[in-house]
């Protein structure tokens, strides 16, 4: 049985007796990942066989038995977390840009459809100016400053365009200066996340040392595709962003396609699959894709018709054994699966990959919108009520402290249940979007099967270790949304 401690980063291959003797001690009862133990758990006290002092020494050493009580353990969790935390804060923040929360599109369970069909939000739809480009770069010293960052330091800085529709043609200019002005201040990645509609009008800016990744959306198939990702007209965009992916792979740059499923469309991946393979993008090795659930966040969605990821994960592992092209499929967990197979291959040290907040919006993120007005999350954007700050003429920045209190301390301390979890530092408490609109709070947990699947990733992983397979799917996910 493997071992592994939930915030020491220690694991180990261990009998069935030592374990058994562990859980004798703990009083809790893990339950099998799929059907039922053989014997009763745990074994009666006195079938529990002491391992020798010299293993009872190891696991007080890997911190498996502890003296501490359950109030000074979660006391001591909550101080490294709070330092784990600090340190994922002091590093450089990564930039999202959005040029303007305009979109050619007209997707029908878009979180922004609102802003384009309701005359109210109409003034959200300008693009960005230059000045207001100007200011922000004028404040990103003032920003890194706050993360412990020196003038002048030479690390990369990262920034992704995100809208509305960021690579509109009529966005381009002011994309160009975006990146003329980043450049100027240091070195810079750029990436983006776009329909691909249009992305012909960027040509000569995609390619590594440009814009060298882009996530873009098919809703599955194309008959299926053009029933949801519309123009205002009703007509499809499939064909369109197919040759833009094509094109934009010839250039260099990354591709990751995100099809997003529910129970009505995840049957159709497999006939995706098949088309990734027509056009030629399936051995590409920029090419890359994955499956993400539709999430229950905006009112506009079906909820029985949602999948999760336990299930969907699920899913994916019996198509990618019935259809070897699926395997090109990324899923939910390929990225948990794959840090703990480095753990077993390479006996990588998990602490780094130890996550004390969900995601970006928790410690580095910002998102500026055309309007100076600065974000912590994705989905919250186009609100100034809920906007962490705002970028003033002078390059100075306002920030809302309210906001950002809520915003950045969430971590999985700050709630009763994820403060007690053992898998607390694997999971980082769920997205807190998912979990407000789940619990009514965004400091709350929002768990999506996690302790399922994380024992189906360390036991997959372990067992494609054992038997020398190759890895499958991918873990390019920008957001959990
Ligand atoms: S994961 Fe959730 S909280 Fe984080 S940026 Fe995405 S929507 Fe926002
Ligand atoms: S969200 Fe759930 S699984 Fe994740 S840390 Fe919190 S309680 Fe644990």
């Amino acid at each position: 049985m493997l071992l592994v401690h939930g915030y020491s980063g220690a694991y180990d291959k261990v009998t069935r007796r030592v374990a058994d003797y562990l859980r004798s001690r703990s009083g809790a009862v893990p339950k099998p990942l799929f059907g039922e133990w053989k014997e009763e758990q745990p074994p009666a006290e006195a079938q529990v066989v002491k391992p020798s002092e010299q293993v009872i020494e190891v696991l007080k050493r890997r911190g498996y038995l502890t003296q501490m009580t359950h109030a000074e353990e979660e006391a001591f969790f909550s101080k490294v977390a709070g330092k784990l935390h600090q340190m994922s804060v002091n590093t450089m923040p990564s930039y999202i840009f959005m040029p303007t929360y305009q979109c050619n599109l007209r997707c029908p369970y878009c979180f922004q459809d609102h802003m384009r069909t309701n005359p109210a939000f109409r003034h959200l739809l300008r693009i960005m100016q230059p000045e207001m480009v100007d200011r922000i770069f004028a404040a990103l010293p003032r920003i890194e400053a706050g993360h412990g960052i020196q003038p002048g330091s030479q690390q990369a800085r990262n920034i992704t365009f995100f809208g509305g529709e960021p690579l509109l043609s009529e966005s381009r200019p002011l994309i160009e200066y975006v990146m003329r002005k980043a450049r100027e201040l240091g070195r810079a990645n750029f990436s983006a996340i776009s329909n691909a509609t249009e992305l012909d009008a960027y040509t000569d800016l995609l390619g590594p040392e440009h814009i060298s990744h882009i996530q873009i959306t098919l809703d599955g198939p194309q008959r299926e595709h053009d029933q949801r990702r519309i123009y205002p007209d009703g007509s499809g965009s499939f064909e369109r962003i197919a040759r833009n992916i094509t094109l934009a792979l010839e250039r260099g740059t990354k591709i990751g396609v995100r099809v997003n499923v529910d129970k009505n469309n995840v049957h159709q991946l497999p006939e995706l699959a098949e088309e990734f393979h027509r056009r030629g993008w399936e051995g590409h090795p920029g090419f890359s894709a994955y499956a993400a659930p539709i999430n229950a966040s905006n009112g506009k969605t079906d909820e029985n018709s949602i999948l999760g990821s336990w299930l969907l994960t699920k899913t994916l592992g019996e198509m990618r054994d019935q259809n070897p092209r699926m395997n090109r499929f990324g899923g939910p967990d390929d990225g948990l699966r794959e840090k703990v197979r480095r753990i077993f291959e390479r006996h990588e040290n998990p602490l780094p990959s130890f996550r004390t907040e969900f995601c970006g919006a928790h410690n580095r993120m910002y998102i500026f919108d055309a309007f100076g007005d600065m974000y912590a999350c994705w989905e919250r954007t186009g609100d100034p009520k809920i906007r962490i700050g705002n970028i003033q003429e002078d390059g100075n920045v306002l920030t809302s402290k309210t906001q950002t209190d809520l915003w950045r301390t969430r971590t999985v301390t700050s709630n009763p249940v994820c403060r007690q979890c053992r898998f607390a530092f694997y999971c980082g408490g769920g997205c807190a979007i998912l979990a407000e609109a789940q619990n009514g709070e965004l400091h709350s947990n929002h768990c999506d099967g996690f302790s399922k699947r994380f024992r189906a990733s360390a036991a997959e992983a372990y067992a494609a270790h054992a038997s020398g397979a190759e890895s499958v799917g991918n873990s390019d996910r920008v957001c959990d949304l």
